[in-house]
């Protein structure tokens, strides 16, 4: 379970964003939270806002009339409050608050109450009612959910869910689809992205060999809609080869594949909550859809009794050798340091990057540089 800690391979800075400048240090410079929200810096001597509704009292003569901001523009200042009155700011310790949003839009945008299960001392001071994220608001799907199932497989790998998603109208770097697979006993979830949706015939076999390898383990059944994309030559084939059980749902009626297609809403709910949390370009959904089923087996589920995936399978499989990086907010600015052969004297040491997700292949971090 992911825990605050300050550990890292590049340098981020999770309250800047990469469009805009860091000249304003009061409300709604941070997208995502309510437009009547107070981001309260600590060490600033004075925060300010456009909104006069923000004041539950105003002085007009104020102790300076212009201030000067980080590009030299001078602005009058039309009010200022000579105590710390904003009721936003009442109930609770601004530093916990604080703490509760960063970990928010870190893990993808759960909700206030799950986060109150994972870091249950940050609420001591707080009502997770109080917590309002236009964000999540944007990127909810407000489509009907079907019931939670308990049965579960009792082994990794006797049931595999998968679903097709696509096609996306925005291309990322050249791929417009995507496949899911869930192990029903973990709940663990494999995405891999795809340029065309009969891809699948390819990569449904690449995934059965790497569980194959990785896991000692043979998948027996697999349960999928009834896509033309899962039903052709090859893949009957290779089912009938492999002894793999092949259940299809009824069709017309996805609910009946209930757990890949919640899983598929969930991967693009977080993943729509980072494009927009930080303004990151839709082309980048690729990326966010990678980073949320990295998050999502690494962070307490309520279905597995708030324990992770990856905590579910490392106890029926040998130890294994799994990623856990620290999250970051999607979207951040990360400076990414340059070796000394890679640079001449004079260029500057590090790039300045946007952090798009977690390399699954390494251990560290993705970093987009958009100039390159
Ligand atoms: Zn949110």
């Amino acid at each position: 379970m992911y825990r605050p800690k300050a550990t890292c391979t590049m340098t981020q800075d999770e309250t800047r964003l990469p469009a805009l400048s860091a000249n304003l240090c009061a409300s709604d410079t941070m997208p995502g939270m309510g437009s009547n929200t107070w981001i309260i810096d600590t060490d600033a001597s004075d925060h300010m806002t456009y909104d006069d509704n923000m004041f539950d009292e105003l002085s007009h003569i104020p102790r300076d009339p212009y201030i000067t901001s980080a590009n030299g523009l001078s602005s009058p200042v039309t009010g200022e409050v000579r105590r710390c009155v904003s009721n936003k700011v009442h109930g609770g310790s601004v530093k916990d608050k604080q703490q509760l949003w960063l970990w928010h839009r870190r893990l993808g945008h759960p909700s206030f109450g799950y986060l109150k299960h994972l870091f249950p001392s940050l609420f001591s001071s707080c009502d997770e009612s109080s917590f309002k994220c236009e964000t999540c608001v944007m990127a909810k799907s407000h489509r009907t959910v079907f019931p939670l199932s308990n049965n579960k497989a009792a082994l990794p790998f006797e049931l595999v869910h998968s679903d097709v998603w696509g096609p996306s109208r925005v291309t990322s770097h050249g791929f417009r689809w995507f496949v899911t697979f869930i192990d029903d006993c973990t709940r663990l979830t494999w995405v891999y992205l795809m340029k065309h949706k009969h891809d699948v015939a390819y990569i449904l076999p690449v995934f059965c060999a790497m569980v194959s390898t990785q896991f000692h383990a043979s998948v027996k059944v697999f349960r999928i809609d009834n896509g033309g994309e899962y039903v052709n030559h090859t893949l009957t084939q290779f089912f009938r080869d492999q002894g793999i059980i092949h259940q299809t749902t009824t069709p017309f009626t996805p609910q009946q594949n209930g757990v890949s297609e919640r899983k598929n809403r969930q991967l693009l709910k977080v993943a729509r909550s980072f494009l927009l949390d930080m303004y990151v370009p839709h082309h980048l959904w690729g990326h966010g859809v990678l980073a949320a089923a990295y998050l999502i087996n690494r962070t307490p589920s309520r279905v597995l009794d708030f324990k992770t995936p990856l905590d579910i399978l490392c106890a029926h499989t040998p130890p294994l050798s799994v990623s856990k990086l620290p999250p970051k907010v999607f979207g951040c600015v990360a400076y990414v340091h340059v070796y000394s052969h890679q640079r001449s004297k004079l260029d500057p040491c590090a790039l300045r990057c946007v952090f798009i997700g977690y390399s699954t292949t390494q251990k560290g971090y993705k970093c987009y540089h958009p100039p390159s």
